[in-house]
């Protein structure tokens, strides 16, 4: 799915997608509480190349043949509607490169709610965080990559 950049943001800011996580998406470096938000709203726009390029090369979601990958998100974003996003909590180590965000996201597929919450993994890569695992403490449906 698009949408216009004036739109409200999938993140539930209430901000226009472009002042929020579309800045991100056009590059600014996200720190690890935008981050989280700002793949979500990649989720829920389909923005598979974003996805791609703030995952960890050496996280479980990671996938070495990238057309393949950019299928299977690309299906999985045209399949589930992505109706809200609360985070929860976040702790960053900044000396480390390591941090935390806990998140709820309602998500539904074919009607269904199939959301979860889930405490991510964030690791700080050549200055750029990246989102790395997660785990998922309340699930009601694989997520993508499962
Ligand atoms: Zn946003």
């Amino acid at each position: 799915m698009s949408i216009s950049p004036n739109a409200p943001c999938p993140c539930g800011s209430q901000r226009k997608l472009k002042k929020c996580c579309g800045v991100y998406h056009r590059g600014r470096p996200a720190p690890p509480a935008q981050l989280m938000p700002a793949r979500y709203t990649a989720f829920a726009i389909g923005n598979v190349d974003y996805l791609m390029r703030t995952t960890h090369p050496a996280g479980p979601q990671w996938q070495d043949d990238a057309a393949a990958w950019a299928n299977e998100l690309r299906a999985y974003c045209k399949r589930t509607v992505f109706a809200g996003l609360v985070v929860l909590d976040h702790d960053v180590d900044d000396d480390v490169g390591r941090a935390h965000v806990t998140f709820r996201a309602d998500l539904r597929q074919d009607g269904i709610p199939v959301g979860f919450s889930e405490r991510s993994l964030f690791l700080r890569l050549e200055g750029h965080w990246l989102y790395h695992s997660g785990e998922i403490s309340e699930n009601r449906s694989p997520g993508p990559g499962s």
